[in-house]
């Protein structure tokens, strides 16, 4: 990697590393501007495990797969976390973008200690305690001493990463998934209320999900071209029938909780009592799967109805439960195919079933009243450009939510993903107008990160400057001002 790097600049060839190139949402693998050359990192795959201190060290190429595959097989008492990017989604990539998935260790970047850093002049930096050759705390102590330097490579283009330790979560002795669901839309903010004291407390330690009913479905089905003609948005009518079907609350909140057998217990009645008079909490384990689809196979045997909409239940959990476990799967990229005219029959992959969809995530204060201010200016404008609100919130400490909203759209037709560009432009605008700044941010719009010309991106372009003054890496990224200037008309 450094003599590329290297070679890149004596030639002016600007480079734009990417791990595996699943930046589904934000823009693929795709450079921030045109002219840049792709750093596919993705043939690095080194891992190693150290059992005792609960960490792996990984390159940029590994992925979500090959992660749980080698502690499943070598290390049974460590769990990683994963997210819903499918099997071959890197580990590294979309930890150095800040990503978040669904156990204890869901906040990704908090919980990487120690990175190898190549910088534009081709030096190799350890950070942390790993630049004291022979550490025993290279991947144990994440700050070192004197300056933090491993927030300069997240969200960022002053280095390309080539390993990364990350924790790993002892496997707890108990485990059970819950699914909390709320009836109406009106009980959001409530919702939101009783749930931020169990996160701040650790009552709840996990990253819970909250979906509303829309976004739910997404997941479990395509459009329905047949019942709306292919129209957006779902007349209501159409809506109401669909969930009324699929039992859907409003909002649905996914999460785990972890523990001893006595732990997990006293959970539950804490989630239960906080959520009394309000909504209602099932659960998923493993023994209720086991059973789900030993029913679903004596009810197919015996020829009687019901067989099928069983193991379509159990095949619905099982991802949603693995998932809480830090087991991968493919499982959610149908969401995506949500509006793919051509989906494929094959492969997994959402390019190659032509789905359009653009994600914008702004984060909240985690009160009802930011989160309901937010929604409000989210159905404002998806409802203005004729979209339907997909909307997933993610508590992601006991603080802050972040508020993935994807707008699905068909790549076939010309008019709706004209649309579903303006819809996305008048999203980013509103929310950068009213202070819900996204967590991260798409390709096409990194020059819109900087409204007001602030200190903070002005000493964002000076490192740039110290640490590549021939601006060979990535351009624009995560830097408005270089974006600005490197994007073509
Ligand atoms: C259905 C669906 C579900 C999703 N679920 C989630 C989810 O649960 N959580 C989540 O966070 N995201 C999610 N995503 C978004 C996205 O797919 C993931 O974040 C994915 O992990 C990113 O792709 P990647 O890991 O291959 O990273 P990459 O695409 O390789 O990297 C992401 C960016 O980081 C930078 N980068 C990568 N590697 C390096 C490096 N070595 N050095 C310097 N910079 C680098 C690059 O600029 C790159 O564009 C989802 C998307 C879809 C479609």
């Amino acid at each position: 990697v450094p003599s590329i790097v290297l070679i890149a600049g004596r030639y002016k060839v600007p480079l734009y590393p990417i791990s595996r190139g699943r930046n589904w949402g934000y823009g693929d693998a795709c450079p921030v501007t045109e002219g840049q050359a792709l750093l596919d990192l993705s043939d690095l795959q080194g891992i190693e495990v150290n059992d005792r201190l609960a960490y792996a060290v990984i390159e940029p190429g590994v992925t979500q797969k090959q992660l749980f595959d080698r502690l499943e097989r070598s290390h049974p008492r460590l769990w990683m976390d994963a997210t819903g990017s499918g099997l071959h989604a890197s580990v590294l990539g979309n930890s150095v973008e800040r990503g978040f998935g669904h156990t204890p260790f869901g906040d990704h970047f908090a919980h990487t200690c120690g990175m190898e850093v190549v910088l534009a002049d081709g030096t190799v930096l350890q950070t942390g305690m790993g630049h004291y050759g022979g550490s025993r705390l290279a991947h144990t102590y994440k700050w070192g001493i004197g300056p933090s330097l491993d927030g300069l490579f997240s969200q960022s283009n002053l280095g390309v990463v080539t390993r990364v330790g990350l924790w790993l979560m002892p496997r707890p002795q108990r485990f059970e998934v819950f699914v909390a669901s709320v009836g109406n839309e009106q009980d959001f903010e409530s919702f939101i209320e009783r749930l931020r004291p169990l996160r701040q407390s650790g009552v709840l330690q996990s990253t819970v999900h909250i979906s509303n009913d829309l976004r739910t479905l997404s997941s479990a089905r395509p459009y329905p071209l047949d019942l709306t003609g292919g129209r957006v948005p779902i007349p209501a009518e159409v809506r109401a029938k669909l969930l009324k079907h699929a039992h859907y609350g409003a909002w649905s909140a996914v999460g785990a909780l972890y523990g001893t057998p006595g732990e997990v217990r006293a959970r539950r009645q804490a989630l239960e009592q906080a959520l009394r008079g309000l909504g209602r909490v099932r659960y998923i384990t493993s023994a209720r799967l086991r059973l789900l689809k030993g029913a679903a196979r004596l009810l197919k045997r015996a020829h009687l109805p019901g067989a099928k909409a069983l193991a379509d239940l159990a095949a619905t959990a099982q991802p949603v439960y693995d998932l809480l476990r830090g087991k991968p799967s493919d499982f959610f990229l149908q969401g995506p195919r949500w509006r793919a005219r051509t989906p494929s029959p094959t492969s997994p992959d959402p390019l190659d079933s032509n789905c359009g969809f653009y994600t914008v995530a702004p984060l909240a204060a985690m009160t009802g009243e930011d989160g309901r201010r937010l929604l409000d200016i989210l159905y404002r404008v998806i409802e203005r450009h004729r979209f339907d609100p997909m909307i997933s919130i993610t508590l992601l400490n006991g603080r802050a939510m972040a508020c993935v909203t994807t707008l699905y759209y068909d790549r076939s037709d010309e008019e709706e993903s004209k649309r579903a560009r303006l819809c996305y432009d008048d999203l980013l605008d509103a929310l950068m107008k009213t202070r819900f700044i996204p967590y991260r941010m798409g390709i096409e719009s990194m020059d819109r990160l900087d409204p007001d010309d602030d200190t903070f991106w002005q000493l964002v372009g000076r490192l740039k400057e110290a640490l590549d003054p021939g601006h060979v890496l990535a351009p624009g990224r995560y830097n408005p001002a270089e974006a600005r200037i490197f994007k073509k008309p």
